[in-house]
């Protein structure tokens, strides 16, 4: 795969796909700017180098068609803040007024298109609006990591026609840590798998017992391992369906000498809401009709020390409801142990950066992903779609 810093942007004109499916509140106001903050790195670049820049990208679930609320102009204003240049917003993202608008833009100067999913195209991965967009374009780079685990017309479709293509830094940084760091750790490597349940994550647990040293299983979709050891777990939840790949799971550690560990205590309670009453009981204890909804006390001290003497950690998925106090204090728990360890510590987008964020921890992360699902792809040991396509490109020319 060829990288932004590969190719000579000067004068040209350079697209970017970048993933600006940023946060809003109902007045369309940014709560989260991260995603965006992200892309500094290869714009500033593309800048100094003398470039044209366009900027493509998608935002919400519009289906196919124009609603006003999911537009991008909130982005660009942002955008056009953080970078402290005006960044000039297209009303359309393919089409003449686009077409128009680019042979006004000058080198060093950046403009935003329309939200790419006002086209059912885009998802389709139609080849005629491939085509079209890679038309606008000299260079094509794609620094959209959080949605390179799909195949769309702007990340996957559009390098069949572009004449030039390669990755940004943020996609770089994120195939690093979860790629190169993970493939040769430093060791001990430790995996922190949590989060509702084994179904979504069953591919990313067969992967990483192949490769961690020890794996902690914290959250909902430890209630199905412990089933599979023969505890009752009342109305947790377990999936029953999985319990057979549950013992496959554990028994894999045995034979290839992975130290699994498992929650030995939880907090329960009758239903999942602020209000609850809430009791502390061991594994051995939970009552037939409460839920293990957190990890409790004597499971925090020893994930703890699991995870003190850990060289490499990667976590995905919180270890209980964190979203409601009272099952979030296993979660932040973890967050203060992984910050506070000495070991390079690598973040799963998506749930797990929200608990890090609502902790304060996120400076003492060695790296929070922007993208939950691409991350996730990538744990599974999976190829992404976005960078088959870059590699095929950069082999192509
Ligand atoms: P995931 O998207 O798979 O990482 O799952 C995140 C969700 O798992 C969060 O919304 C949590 O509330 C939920 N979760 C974590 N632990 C539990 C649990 N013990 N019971 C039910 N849901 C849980």
């Amino acid at each position: 795969m060829k990288f932004i810093d590969q190719i000579n942007l000067k004068g040209k004109r350079v697209m970017f796909r970048f993933d600006f499916n940023v946060p809003m509140d109902s007045n369309q106001n940014i709560t989260d700017d991260t995603r965006i903050r992200a892309t500094l790195p290869s714009l500033n670049y593309a800048l100094d180098e003398g470039a044209k820049v366009i900027i493509i990208s998608h935002l919400g679930r519009p289906k196919g068609k124009k609603v006003a609320e999911l537009s991008l102009a909130p982005v660009a204003k942002r955008l056009s803040r953080l970078l402290e240049k005006q960044v000039l917003m297209a009303g359309d993202c393919c089409g003449p007024e686009v077409e128009n608008m680019l042979q006004q833009l000058k080198p060093g100067c950046v403009m935003m298109l329309e939200n790419l999913r006002f086209y059912k195209e885009e998802e389709k991965n139609d080849a005629e609006f491939s085509r079209k967009l890679a038309s606008l374009t000299d260079v094509y780079i794609d620094d959209a990591f959080g949605n390179a685990h799909r195949a769309h017309a702007s990340n996957v479709g559009i390098t069949n026609y572009v004449k030039e293509c390669g990755a940004g830094y943020l996609m770089k940084k994120e195939l690093n840590y979860f790629h190169k760091q993970l493939e040769k750790p430093t060791r001990p490597f430790v995996a922190i798998i949590g989060g509702s349940k084994v179904s979504d994550k069953l591919t990313t647990l067969v992967n990483l017992i192949k490769k961690v040293d020890k794996l902690i299983i914290g959250g909902g979709m430890a209630f199905t391992f412990l089933k599979a050891q023969g505890f009752e777990v009342g109305k947790s939840l377990a999936e029953d369906h999985l319990i057979d790949q549950a013992k496959d799971i554990i028994n894999q550690s045995r034979i290839l000498g992975v130290k699994l560990y498992l929650p030995i205590d939880c907090v329960i309670a009758q239903n999942k809401v602020a209000d609850a009453v809430t009791k502390i009981v061991p594994i051995q204890e939970i009552y037939p009709e409460w839920m293990g909804l957190d990890i409790g006390p004597a499971t925090i001290t020893l994930f703890r020390e699991v995870i003190a003497n850990a060289k490499t950690i990667v976590w995905n998925g919180p270890m209980g409801v964190f979203e409601i106090d009272a099952f979030s204090r296993g979660t932040s728990a973890m967050v203060h142990a992984v910050a506070s360890s000495h070991a390079l510590t690598i973040v799963g987008g998506g749930d797990t950066d929200v608990a890090v964020q609502k902790t304060g921890e996120s400076d003492n992360i060695t790296y929070i992903s922007t993208g939950g699902g691409a991350s996730l792809e990538l744990l599974e040991g999976k190829v992404l779609p976005a960078v088959a396509a870059l590699e095929k490109c950069a082999g192509d020319n």
